[in-house]
């Protein structure tokens, strides 16, 4: 069952957005080589507490760490801890908060200092996926032709997108209905109505789309060890089109 958010939900979503928003930017600052991934979880997590919220990852299932931190080959839900970013890396880190009784979920890539050019030209085509996206979400689509956005954008830039890891809806729950493929044909799905809340969250590879998930039961890598990235926003579908959470007031 999809849970429509009233009015008064979405301006506490958005308050939780906010801060998911500003532990991002402030982690984007932090993020340079030499810096370990355990020191960006224990600034997210000072950040979020400070504004009186909890991370959302934190103990879910049983993971370790406030924040999701994910280098290179790595895709999702890598753990934060004593590995140093290096000059070259592409970081991936995702941010979720549980404030007021609501869930926000944002994610970014980033260059680590100089990046090659594939890997720049990686985060340039994930991070307009999710625009791309966004930019479809309107009441009276479809939940697919988010997906469609995506992969069509993606695979036309020579990248794959990986497809065993979905979006989802986002409200008292970090994970609701629908799931939101980043793949698909357009039309099909869930009807989007005003007051939805949806976490897209595009995957980027720069090999195939093929994933596997290490030893430690949390890391998610692709399977051919090529470079992959994720974009992530909290979304409200509006009376005319799409609202966009995780941003900073
Ligand atoms: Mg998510």
């Amino acid at each position: 069952m999809i849970i429509l958010k009233s009015p008064e939900d979405l301006e506490i979503m958005r308050e939780a957005g906010r801060i998911v928003a500003r532990v991002l930017a402030q982690l984007a600052r932090a993020a340079r080589p030499g810096v370990a991934t355990g020191q960006l979880d224990a600034l997210a997590e000072e950040i979020i507490r400070s504004a009186g919220a909890e991370p959302s990852f934190k103990g879910y299932r049983g993971f370790p760490a406030s924040i999701c931190t994910s280098v290179n080959e790595q895709v999702v839900h890598g753990i934060p801890g004593a590995r140093k970013l290096s000059r070259g890396d592409v970081l991936s880190i995702d941010v979720g908060v549980f404030y007021r009784g609501f869930h926000g979920d944002a994610a970014i890539s980033l260059p680590i200092g100089m990046v090659a050019a594939r890997g720049r030209r990686l985060l340039e085509v994930a991070e307009e996926s999710l625009a791309r996206a966004v930019a479809v979400v309107r009441p009276g689509g479809y939940v697919s032709d988010i997906g469609h956005a995506v992969q069509s954008y993606v695979e036309s830039q020579g990248f794959a997108v990986v497809r065993d890891l979905v979006g989802h809806g986002i409200g008292q729950k970090m994970h609701e209905s629908p799931q939101v493929p980043n793949f698909g044909t357009p039309g099909n799905g869930a009807l989007l109505r005003p007051g939805m809340t949806l976490a897209i969250e595009p995957m980027v590879n720069s090999g195939g789309h093929q994933v596997r998930t290490l030893a430690d039961g949390w890391t998610v890598v692709t399977a051919d060890r090529s470079l992959s990235a994720h974009f992530e926003h909290t979304v409200a579908v509006t009376e005319t089109g799409a609202d966009v959470l995780t941003m900073e007031a």
